[in-house]
Formats: C-alpha cells, structure tokens, sequence
C-alpha cells in the first residue's frame, strides 16, 4: 500500500483543512487532534480516545502519523552515550540516519541531561564535498517536512526524554531543501507544536549562498554553523565543490549580513584533515576570516571514511592549530567529536549499511 501522508508535516490550518474535508464540524477536534499528536505523542490514530471511533478510522485510512520506522541502533562503546540511528522511510524505504548526543552542549559548561539531536535534511547529498561519505552517494532526495520532523518524535521514543537541542548536521544540505526546512522550523518552534527555541537550533550549511538569504527573511532566530574546511577558494574548492558555485567572495558577504541582521555568533567549522588544510598559514588565514566574521571556531579532527584518501592530523598538530587561533584571539575549540566508534560523521552509517547490505533486524520500541 502506497505511504498515506504524515500529518507530522501539517500545521494547525492544514489540520482544519483535513478535518473539514473528512466532514468534521466542531471546531475543537481540530486542538483535540493537534494534542494527541504533539503533546500526547501517540503513534496511531486508535489511541485519539476523545475523537469519536468513525472520525479515527476516516483519519486512519487517509492519513499516518510516524513518516519512518526505526531499523537499527548503534550506542557508542567510548563512554559518551553517543547513539546513532538508521531509519527507514516508509514513503519508499531510503534509509536515513540521525545521531543523538546526551549532554552535548558542554560550551556553556551545562552537563545537565540535556539531548541533542543531529538530524538529516536529505537522503544523501548533490553536493558532493570530497571527504564527506554523505556526498558520495549522490543526492536521491529531499526528506519532507514530515520525515525531518519525524526524526525527532522517533529519537524521544528511542531516548524516552524529550529532545532539547538540534543541530541539522546529519546527511543532506538543509538549506538546498528550503521547501520543507522552513515549515519544519516554524512547526518545531511554535508553542503548540514543539516549543524548541530558535536559539537551540543550529542549520549547518556548507554555504548555501542563496539559501541563506531565505533562512534569513523567515524569521525564525535559529543559529548558524557553516562548514569553511578551508580558509582560501583554492583550498575550499579542491575539497568542497560548492566552493566554485558560491565563492569566499560571494560567501563571506553574506555571513556578515546575516551576522549583522541575526546579532548571533556564527560557528566556523573547520575538519583538519592532513596536509590539506592544517598549515600554519592556513591558522592565520583562517583568523582573518573569523576576525572580519566575529566568528568563533569549530576543529573538527576528520573522521577518516573507508575508501576515500583523507588523513586525520596527529593530535599534537590538530593541538598546534587550534593554539594558534586562540593566540590570535580567535573563539576556538578542538572538538574530538562524540561516538567515532559509531561512524558518527554524516552518512557514514547508512553507506555502511547499504555496502554490507545487511538483513533489516526490525528493532521494537
Ligand atoms: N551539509 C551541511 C550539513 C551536514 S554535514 C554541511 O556541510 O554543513 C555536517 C558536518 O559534518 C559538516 O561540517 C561536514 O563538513 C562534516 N563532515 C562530513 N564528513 C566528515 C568527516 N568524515 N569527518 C568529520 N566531519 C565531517
Ligand atoms: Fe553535503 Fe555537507 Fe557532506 Fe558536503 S559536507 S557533501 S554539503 S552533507
């Protein structure tokens, strides 16, 4: 049977809409059917026990509620709670994956239980960074608003808490599937859908020049990281072909106006990968563009992925970089990223899954 739509992605008119079309008439089902989904979470229509047994089985036959399934869990072994998990689109069983991280926002030095999600915005990814296993598989497509918010219902079954921060740095660029990102953005911030706030979201964007400027004028305050990974066009280029579409020149401008229009820090994230971009020259490269931005920076050690030629740095020189920005006054951390016994960099799981094409061992709640 052909996937019925989620009404995951449906925002309170569309929820009317669909109840007026089913011949509903009271105005309060509409609040009545909008809590059992986002403030009850339930997962079938049969458990609506305050919407009359005629109106549920209309619902059900023209409607679903969860947009994928669950098919496999990795918990990380190093310490961190690290948990990555592969999904299962019911629309057409492209498999996604999203990581979520406990207590991962250690910057402010809050270790308290808070849960942060890194969710995937496509399946796969068009722009094809060269060290990335996300963009070696091409894009196949865009996840709807419905899946992007699916990922975050299934992480709180999963967790049996409620998620607090997200960050759209899984597979996929968020701002080439706009369509679906801003609606998603407005479900998740309004007060009676989601109610996360825009300061605990971060888009990650490896520089949607274009995009950018849309996430700008909608007007949700989220947060901004963009990946540089390289500090001039020749570097940048080499490594992440978005670079000769959407140039420094082009880019750097526009980091500055939404710097200036969003009053946030935006985050630089930078992979230190060897001898490709952790030169002394390039720490200094790099600190005038985080000067002119008031930015502050991300190292990210690369997470090497089978079958592509790129090195993590030695600690020590990955130290000696990160030494040098502070040095020049630059916000900078070094982030030896959470769960690298789990494949936690983006795309990484899913192209290891499809590689060893292993049997979908279907995990219950
Ligand atoms: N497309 C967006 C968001 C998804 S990628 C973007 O590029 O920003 C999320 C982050 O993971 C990016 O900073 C990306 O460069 C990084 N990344 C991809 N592959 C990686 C790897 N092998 N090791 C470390 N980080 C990686
Ligand atoms: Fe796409 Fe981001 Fe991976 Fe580049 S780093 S291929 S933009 S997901």
């Amino acid at each position: 049977m052909a996937q019925l739509p989620s009404l995951l992605g449906f925002d309170h008119e569309q929820l009317a809409a669909a109840l007026t079309e089913l011949g509903e008439q009271k105005g309060y089902r509409v609040t009545q059917l909008q809590e059992w989904i986002w403030k009850k979470r339930v997962t079938s229509f049969e458990q609506m026990t305050n919407l009359p047994p005629s109106l549920r089985e209309q619902l059900a036959s023209r409607y679903s509620i969860m947009p994928l399934e669950l098919v496999e869990q990795h918990r990380s072994q190093s310490g961190s709670a690290t948990c990555k998990f592969l999904s299962r689109l019911l629309l057409d069983d492209e498999l996604i994956e999203s990581v979520i991280i406990p207590a991962a926002v250690g910057e402010d030095g809050d270790h308290s239980k808070r849960v942060t999600l890194c969710v995937s915005s496509q399946v796969g990814c068009a722009f094809g960074c060269r060290f990335c296993a996300s963009g070696l598989l091409g894009l196949r497509r865009s996840l709807t608003t419905a899946e992007l918010i699916g990922q975050i219902f299934a992480a709180e079954y999963l967790m049996g808490q409620r998620v607090d921060n997200l960050v759209f740095m899984g597979m996929g660029e968020p701002l080439a599937n706009a369509d679906n990102l801003l609606p998603a953005l407005r479900l998740i911030t309004a007060p009676s859908f989601l109610s996360i706030g825009g300061r605990h979201i971060t888009i990650s964007t490896s520089g949607h020049v274009p995009g950018l400027a849309r996430l700008a004028t909608c007007g949700i305050p989220v947060r901004l990281a963009v990946s540089l990974h390289g500090a001039t066009d020749d570097v940048r280029s080499r490594i992440m072909p978005v670079n000769r579409k959407w140039p420094l020149s082009e880019l750097l401008p526009a980091l500055d106006s939404w710097r200036r229009s969003s009053k946030h820090i935006i985050t630089l994230e930078y992979i230190l990968i060897s001898g490709v971009n952790d030169a002394p020259q390039q720490a200094e490269q790099l600190s005038d563009i985080a000067r002119r931005l008031h930015a502050k920076i991300n190292l990210i050690p690369y997470n090497t992925v089978e079958g592509l030629p790129w090195k993590r740095p030695e600690e020590a020189d990955c130290r000696r970089f990160c030494r040098e920005l502070i040095h020049n006054g630059i916000p900078c951390t070094l982030r030896y990223e959470k769960g690298h016994d789990i494949n936690a960099a983006c795309g990484q799981l899913r192209r290891h899954r499809i590689n060893s094409s292993a049997k979908s061992d279907k995990i219950s709640r």
